[in-house]
């Protein structure tokens, strides 16, 4: 499998406190439900993965931060926001309690090419992935690193291609990764819940 928990961008990180959303609560509340069905969690004896954000601007929104996986229920002090990023110079800007998730850049690639997307949820899991592949999902190419601008460019290629309000793309090479957004939290929620039922995800995957 390969783990999340390795930032390969630049990250520019000041400690600060937390960031208020009006959406944090239903934020949370999504994750700890992804959290319940395994989607967001640690590997045994790794880093964590699967994590959440809600755009807050144009070119910035809140994301659960690093080494956060295991934690059923998380406080906004382990939230941080992206301030900006910029996927050409492969750059994170963040402030917050803690440093954001290594991913922050995949989320960023979808708020980017869709104005739309409110929220993005990051899961992993190894039925819904393997469904989705083998179902033919729109999918990042299997050749994109994780944590690259290669990867960051061809999700947005992607969400832009299919130009939808909310979606789900399986990220090929990104073992066991899938996105989903929505133009609200809810319906992001209710895409992975979809696939949950389609892949019969009834326990930890
Ligand atoms: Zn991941």
């Amino acid at each position: 499998m390969v783990k999340d928990g390795y930032v390969k961008y630049r990250a520019i990180h000041t400690p600060a406190g937390a960031t208020e959303s009006p959406l944090w609560a239903q934020l949370n509340e999504a994750r700890t439900r992804l959290h319940d069905l395994g989607l967001v969690g640690e590997y045994p004896g790794g880093p964590g993965y699967g994590n959440v954000s809600v755009r807050l601007g144009e070119n910035d929104f809140l994301i659960s931060g690093t080494a956060t996986g295991e934690k059923r229920v998380l406080t906004i002090n382990e939230y941080s926001w992206v301030s900006s990023f910029d996927i050409e110079k492969n750059t994170v800007t963040t402030k917050g309690p803690v440093q954001a998730s290594s991913e922050s850049m995949t989320h960023g690639a979808v708020y980017r090419a869709f104005p739309g997307a409110v929220s993005v949820l990051h899961i992993h899991s190894r039925k819904i992935f393997d469904g989705m592949l083998r179902d033919g999902y729109p999918s990042t190419p299997a050749g994109a690193a994780y944590g690259t601008p290669e990867i960051a460019l061809a999700i947005s290629d992607c969400v832009a291609r299919l130009g939808k309000p909310s979606g789900v793309i399986v990220m090929a090479g990104h073992d066991e990764g899938v996105i989903a957004w929505g133009p609200g939290i809810d319906k992001a929620l209710d895409l992975v819940l979809e696939l949950c039922t389609k892949y019969k995800l009834d326990a930890k995957n």
